[in-house]
Formats: C-alpha cells, sequence, structure tokens
C-alpha cells in the first residue's frame, strides 16, 4: 500500500485484535486544518489513515497502534472501537462547512485502502461502518453522501437489500431489539434509527421507523447464503 508518512504522537497499545474499519470525515474547512489538529499532541485525537481529495492517502498511526479516531462508541458488543479498528479519516468539511460530495479519485483511494486492510486483516463486510453506526448519539460521518454502494458493490460493505423484501412489522420496541442484534447501540432510539437510516436509506432520514425500515433491517438480519464475509 503506497502512502505518505506524516507521523501523529496520538496513539497508545492495542487491547484487542483488529477487526472492525471506521471511516469518518475529517469535517474541517481544510485539509490542512484537518491534518495539523490529527498531529497535534494537545487534540489527543489521530487516525490510521487520511485520504485528501485527490487521492493521495498519509498514514499517521501504525496499524498495530491503538488511534484516537472513534471516541465513546459501540458497535456489536464492542465498547472499546479504538482497540479494535483501524480509522481511516476521508477529507471532507462536513455537514458544519458545507458538506459535499467525495470526488472520483479519493472515493477510488478509499475502495484501494479497505480493499487492502479487508484482506490484510479478514475483516468481515459487516465490521466496516462509519463513525455515525458506532457513535449514533454524537456523530454523522461519513455522512449520506458517502457512496456505501460502491464499496457494496466490490464486497467491501454490507449492500442495502433489495430483493424479496418482507414487512415484519415490527414496532419500534422490537425494532430497536433488532437494530441492537445487528450491531446498534440503541440506547437512544431516535440516533440509532437515524444512524441506520444514514447508512442503509440515506434518501430519506427522519429517524422514524417506517416498513422500508423494517424491510430492509430484516433482508439484513436473515441469513445470507454467502455469510457475513
Ligand atoms: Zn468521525
Amino acid at each position: 500500500m503506497r502512502c505518505r508518512e506524516a507521523p501523529s504522537p496520538s496513539f497508545n497499545e492495542r487491547l484487542l485484535p483488529i477487526s472492525m474499519i471506521v471511516l469518518h470525515y475529517t469535517g474541517m474547512k481544510t485539509a490542512q486544518e484537518a491534518l495539523d489538529r490529527l498531529r497535534d499532541p494537545a487534540a489527543e485525537v489521530s487516525c490510521h489513515y487520511f485520504v485528501d481529495e485527490d487521492g493521495t492517502i498519509t498514514r499517521l498511526v501504525p496499524d498495530d497502534k491503538r488511534a484516537w479516531h472513534a471516541g465513546a462508541s459501540h458497535w456489536r458488543g464492542v465498547t472499546d472501537v479504538n482497540s479494535a479498528s483501524i480509522g481511516v479519516e476521508i477529507v471532507n468539511p462536513g455537514h458544519d462547512h458545507g458538506y459535499r460530495a467525495f470526488p472520483e479519485p479519493q472515493i477510488e483511494a478509499v475502495i484501494r485502502l479497505v480493499a487492502h486492510l479487508k484482506d490484510m486483516y479478514e475483516i468481515t463486510r459487516g465490521n466496516i461502518v462509519g463513525h455515525s453506526d458506532v457513535a449514533p448519539l454524537r456523530k454523522r460521518d461519513p455522512g449520506e453522501l458517502f457512496p456505501w454502494h460502491r464499496l457494496a458493490r466490490l464486497r467491501l460493505a454490507l449492500p442495502r437489500p433489495t430483493k424479496n423484501l418482507v414487512d415484519p412489522m415490527w414496532g419500534e420496541a422490537a425494532f430497536c431489539l433488532a437494530l441492537e442484534r445487528f450491531g446498534y447501540d440503541v440506547s437512544d432510539r431516535m440516533a440509532a434509527i437515524m444512524a441506520f437510516q444514514r447508512r442503509f436509506r440515506p434518501e430519506l432520514i427522519d429517524g422514524e421507523m417506517d416498513a422500508e425500515c423494517r424491510m430492509i433491517l430484516l433482508a439484513l438480519l436473515l441469513p445470507r447464503p454467502q455469510g457475513d464475509d
């Protein structure tokens, strides 16, 4: 994997093996501002990889170290997400500074990087997630403009189910149980539903569980002939 090096001092030792990839957007006005912050010891934040809009990949923290990108998070029973994951920051101003489409060279670089990491650490598709999936109450990144379908087509993320959908007619409590079974922290129901929508039904993110959300979630939970790999 060809990349530039720009070491960050903000890391410590992993307490868990690598089993996840967490994708972020930088959420700052410029790429340089974001990179400086991720390397500033006082900020106490970092990531493993930083992907610029032109597709340049920069490594800040070695894979075997625990970078500080996820904060208080939860996914499939893991609460120390930093210990279990590789953190990838994707340059984009984000919702607060002019959220915009991710340019093609940047997406191609993210795809190359995720493919490499998935293969190297045998990470399952269901464990390649957005920051908003692991911290629904606090985070919206990488956001609804991130082309998860492009990754899914290459088996680098779970696809949005489209075939043979059946409405299980769950009420909201049952829906949230199913959402928890899938991996989300559902302590705040509305936040969890919005995170799920942002990831799997991005054209309508309203925090309201509806028939389409139920059908998508059921299809994701049904045993898949090809397995969750
Ligand atoms: Zn983030």
